[in-house]
C-alpha cells in the first residue's frame, strides 16, 4: 500500500513516481506528469479537429434551398431557373451526406450538368456554390484528358488537384466539389459507336463514370510522382459533388429537330409558334445530350440537367454593376484607393455592353473591353496631382475602343 507521501509524489493519472517523470505538476487535489500532459494535448487536438470538421462540411443549421438562391443572387445575375435547380440539388446533396448509414432508402448522388453558351456563368455558379458551402473546390478542363491520352492517370489527377486545394485534408476533399469544364468536348464524334470510335472522347467519358458515381481512387501523395516511394493516398469519391459544364455548340439544332419530330404526333398546329426559338437550350433533354455524343451511362450519372440562358443587353448591363464584386465596383475601388471618385455614365455602360454583344464576347468580354477603355486612365491619373473625380462617358469610350482593340479581343 502506497504511503501518503508516495501518493503525493506520483502522477494522479498514470501513477508514475516523481523520479520516473521529468516534471510533475501539482494541482489542488492531485498531480500530473509531463507525459500525461502531452497525451492529454493529443486527445484535445484530435477532438477539436473532428468537431471542426463536422461543423465545417455540413450545411449550416436552418439553411433552406431559398437561402442558397439568395446567396447566389449576390454573385450571379438572372438565370433564375438554374438557381432554383442548383439550390435544390446542393441542398439534397448535403441532406444525403447527413443521411444515416442504416437508412433503407439510399439517396443517390445529384451530380449536375450545366449547359450554357460560353461566358454565361457556368464556372461562376460552381465557384459560388463552393463558396457558399465552404468546401474544397477545384476546376478541371475535360479537354486535357483527351490530349494526354493516358486516361486512367489523368482522371486521378483531378483528385490530386482537389487535395491540393485543401492542403491534403482527405476528409475535407471527400466532401468537396469538382467542376469539370468543357465536358462537351469529350463527346463521341459520331452517334454510331461502331463506325467512328473516337477513343479519346469516349475513353475519357468511360473513365469519368466510376469517379462520378463513387469509388476509391489511389492518388499520388503531396509532391506527386517526384517521390516514387511515398504511399498513395486513398480517396473515396462517393460524397464529392461533380458539376460538369459545357457550351454544347450546335446542340440547338438537335433540340429543334427533336422538338419538330415530336410535333408530328400533335394535332394542334400552332404549337411551334409558342416555342422561343432564340433559346432552344431551355428545352435540352438527356436525349439531346446522347445525340450530341455523350454516352448514356455518363448522362445517367449527371441526373440534374440545368441550362443557362444567353445573356441579353439587360443582363449584361446588370452584370457590369450589380454583383457583389461587379467589374465597375472593382474599378471604382481601385480609383478610390488613389483618392479618385470614378464614374461611368449610363451611355458609357451601354457602349461597353453593345460592343460585347456586337463582337459576341459575352460577359467574359466585358472585362477585356473595360480594360482597353480604362487602361490609359489607370496609367496616367496616379501621376497627376489634384484629380479627385474622373468620369468615363461614351465619347471617352469611343476614343479608347478602336477596331483593332476589338479584333485583339476576339482573337483572345
Ligand atoms: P462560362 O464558365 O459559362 O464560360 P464564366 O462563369 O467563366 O462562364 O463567366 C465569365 C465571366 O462572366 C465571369 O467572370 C462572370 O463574372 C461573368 N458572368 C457571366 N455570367 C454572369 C451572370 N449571370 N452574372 C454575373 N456575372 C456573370
Amino acid at each position: 500500500m502506497a504511503t501518503k507521501k508516495e501518493i503525493e509524489q506520483s502522477c494522479s493519472f498514470c501513477g508514475r513516481k516523481k523520479k520516473e517523470t521529468q516534471i510533475l505538476i501539482t494541482g489542488l487535489e492531485g498531480q500530473i506528469c509531463d507525459q500525461c500532459v502531452a497525451q492529454a494535448q493529443h486527445i484535445i487536438n484530435d477532438e477539436l479537429h473532428n468537431k471542426n470538421k463536422k461543423t465545417a462540411f455540413s450545411l449550416p443549421g436552418g439553411i433552406k434551398p431559398k437561402d442558397i438562391t439568395k446567396f447566389l443572387d449576390q454573385f450571379v445575375i438572372g438565370q433564375s431557373e438554374a438557381k432554383k435547380y442548383l439550390s435544390v440539388a446542393v441542398y439534397n446533396h448535403y441532406k444525403r451526406l447527413n443521411q444515416r448509414k442504416d437508412d433503407d432508402v439510399e439517396i443517390e448522388k445529384s451530380n449536375i450538368l450545366i449547359a450554357g453558351r460560353t461566358g454565361t456563368g457556368k464556372t461562376l455558379f460552381a465557384k459560388s456554390i463552393a463558396k457558399f458551402l465552404n468546401v474544397p473546390f477545384t476546376i478541371v478542363d475535360a479537354t486535357v484528358f483527351t490530349e494526354a491520352g493516358y486516361v486512367g492517370e489523368d482522371v486521378e489527377s483531378i483528385l490530386s488537384r482537389l487535395l491540393q486545394s485543401c492542403d491534403y485534408d482527405i476528409e475535407a476533399a471527400q466532401r468537396g466539389i469538382i467542376y469539370i469544364d468543357e465536358v462537351d468536348k469529350i463527346s463521341r464524334k459520331s452517334d454510331n459507336p461502331s463506325i467512328t470510335r473516337d477513343v479519346s472522347g469516349e475513353g475519357v467519358q468511360q473513365a469519368l463514370l466510376k469517379l462520378l458515381e463513387g469509388t476509391d481512387v489511389l492518388v499520388p501523395p503531396q509532391g506527386g510522382r517526384k517521390h516514387p516511394d511515398a504511399k498513395m493516398v486513398k480517396l473515396n469519391t462517393s460524397n464529392i459533388l461533380f458539376i460538369c459544364g459545357g457550351a454544347f455548340d450546335g446542340i440547338e439544332r438537335l433540340i429543334s429537330s427533336r422538338l419538330n419530330q415530336a410535333k408530328i404526333g400533335f394535332k394542334k398546329g400552332d404549337e411551334k409558334d409558342l416555342l422561343d426559338t432564340t433559346n432552344f437550350l431551355q428545352f435540352i433533354s438527356p436525349a439531346d445530350l446522347r445525340s450530341f455524343g455523350l454516352i448514356p451511362e455518363l448522362i445517367g450519372r449527371l441526373p440534374i440537367l440545368v441550362h443557362l440562358d444567353p445573356l441579353n443587353e439587360e443582363t449584361l448591363m446588370a452584370i457590369l454593376s450589380e454583383p457583389k464584386n461587379a467589374l465597375l465596383k472593382q474599378y471604382h475601388k481601385l480609383f478610390q484607393l488613389e483618392g479618385i471618385d470614378l464614374e461611368f455614365t449610363e451611355e458609357a455602360k451601354h457602349f461597353m455592353v453593345e460592343k460585347a454583344l456586337e463582337f459576341n464576347l459575352g460577359a467574359r468580354g466585358l472585362r477585356a473591353i473595360c480594360e482597353t477603355i480604362i487602361t490609359d486612365a489607370m496609367y496616367d491619373l496616379p501621376s497627376e496631382k489634384g484629380i479627385t473625380e474622373f468620369t468615363i462617358d461614351k465619347k471617352y469610350c469611343e476614343e479608347k475602343f478602336s477596331k483593332s482593340a476589338a479584333r485583339k479581343l476576339m482573337a483572345a
